[in-house]
């Protein structure tokens, strides 16, 4: 690693003075993400304004051998934007330009560090969607978003925000500006490098500019929330929707105790009339002017069929966002009245009922003094495995039967041929146990693409799989 004080004055030369932070406070800020398992050690923060800054620090960088951190809302739940290892953060907030919305070719245009919301809203105004969505819009950026491949809770309709993705201007670790695909929908010259971006985490470029697609927004939407009386009724609810509603745009699982902790904590009124082992949220776009009726007579028949045991039909608007606040909700409420270790996995959905018997089994039995609570996008087959610390047992304790509990979710995980990872990334945090989800050869592969984009090795190093010189494990909590 070169000389850190030099860096910072030739960095100052680059971006000015108040765009390079070394304060103790600031290093602290932008040195973590969400998770705040790891130390933050970065040794200092740079603030561009334009892809050519960023361009210009990562050459900085490469000459004196220093690693970067990518850095966008730092909303992740992976460690993937945690520096500990003295590394330069390289934050994009300032950049938040949208350049433009075309009406013609319905795209969007703007610089990586726009927040999710905004251009949702920059959307709406043209009279467009952006159909991406979960709680951290307000703070994630496209640019963590495209980092992280985000899905959220309208993947089971629109895809990931791979799909979303028309064009990256990203600079490699080479410090090469390089545009991928442009604003093309057909291009078929060679390996599409937009698409080994998405979903690198930092480890292979950081992009500077995104062009999206965006679509007809629905003219309407509501949400059905579903009383089961188990968890193996899931699935032929699932299939149930899928033949039933044209447009069903989310179909989201919460336990029991996931929903009575959101209304217990937040002081909510159950909507259901009385409490049951598993909820569905199915939201639905409501797109000619029978589709309200249709929708009350689609969950009639699932009621009248046993499918469910209660349910609530959204009829205004209020009420459907009130709805989704009981899904959306959830993690911030656990997160703020629990000591927690999330995961966030998938499998393939014919196995869930399965997946989730199994899990509760084996924690139950092996860890008394651990509590797990799931919900998910499960019709994506995506499951947020939380495991809360009881008060049986320590904050040392609860952490070390974490780490062995992993091994346990994640075994069972392998056995249904699901992933570790779904939708948060592998960053620090599951960089350990990525053999659970890849083999030696695909790891292999990885390894010689991030050496195509960044030979020196200083992009995101040791996120997704360690970096061969990077001897020790960041320091945990
Ligand atoms: C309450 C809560 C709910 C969440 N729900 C969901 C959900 O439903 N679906 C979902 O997918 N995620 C969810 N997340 C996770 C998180 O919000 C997403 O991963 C999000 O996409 C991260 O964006 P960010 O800007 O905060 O990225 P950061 O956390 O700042 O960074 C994430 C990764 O991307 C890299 N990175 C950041 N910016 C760039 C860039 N410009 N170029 C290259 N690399 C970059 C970082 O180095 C890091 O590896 C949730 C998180 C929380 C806290």
């Amino acid at each position: 690693m070169g000389d850190i004080n030099r860096l910072a004055s030739q960095a100052q030369e680059i971006l000015g003075r108040d765009a390079v932070l070394q304060d103790e406070q600031s290093l602290q800020f932008y040195g973590r993400d969400w998770i705040k398992d790891f130390k933050p050690a970065p040794s200092l923060v740079v603030l561009p304004a334009a892809a050519e800054q960023v361009q210009a620090v990562v050459r900085l960088c490469k000459e004196s051998g220093t690693p970067l951190v990518p850095s966008g809302g730092r909303t992740g739940l992976s460690g993937g934007a945690t520096a500990a290892h003295g590394e330069v953060v390289i934050s994009l907030e300032r950049m938040r330009k949208i350049f433009e919305v075309n009406r013609i070719d319905r795209t969007l245009t703007c610089e990586a560090g726009v927040v999710l919301e905004r251009i949702q809203a920059a959307a709406s105004e043209s009279g467009l969607y952006f159909p991406v969505d979960f709680s951290t819009r307000g703070s994630s950026q496209i640019g963590g978003n495209l980092a992280t491949n985000a899905g959220g809770i309208r993947v089971i309709k629109y895809g990931n925000i791979r799909d979303w993705a028309v064009g990256l201007v990203a600079v490699t670790g080479n410090g090469d500006l390089v545009r991928l695909n442009g604003a093309l929908f057909k291009n078929n010259t060679g390996y599409d490098l937009r698409h080994l971006l998405i979903g690198s985490e930092g480890t292979l470029g950081i992009i500077t500019e995104a062009t999206l697609r965006l679509v007809t927004p629905p003219k309407d939407t509501a949400r059905v929330l579903c009383g089961l009386r188990s968890n193996d009724d899931i699935l032929p609810l699932l299939a149930f929707c899928r033949d039933s509603l044209r447009d069903l745009s989310a179909f989201e699982f919460m336990e029991r105790r996931a929903m009575q902790e959101v209304l217990h904590h937040r002081g909510l009124r159950d909507p259901l009339s009385k409490q049951h082992p598993a909820y569905i949220l199915v939201e639905c776009e409501l797109n000619d002017q029978a589709a309200p009726q249709h929708l009350t007579e689609t969950f009639g028949k699932a009621y009248e069929e046993g499918l469910i045991v209660d349910v609530v039909v959204s009829e205004s608007r209020a009420q459907a966002q009130e709805l989704m606040n009981l899904r959306d909700l959830i993690s911030e409420t656990l997160s703020s009245h629990y000591t927690l270790h999330k995961n966030d996995i998938s499998v393939p959905v014919p196995a869930i009922p399965a997946f989730l018997h199994e899990l509760h089994s084996a924690i139950n039995e092996a860890y008394p003094g651990l509590r797990v609570v799931v919900f998910g996008h499960v019709g994506d087959g995506n499951l947020h495995v939380n495991v809360l610390k009881t008060s049986s047992i320590g904050d040392a304790e609860f952490w070390q039967q974490c780490r062995q509990a992993d091994h346990t979710i994640f075994s069972l995980v392998q056995k249904h041929r699901g992933s570790i990872s779904a939708e948060h990334g592998v960053g620090l945090l599951k960089r350990e146990f990525l053999p659970y989800s890849r083999s030696e050869e695909e790891i292999e592969i990885m390894r010689g693409i991030k050496r195509a984009f960044d030979p020196a090795g200083i992009l995101n190093p040791g996120k997704i799989f360690q970096a061969k010189h990077d001897e020790s494990p960041p320091q945990k909590r």
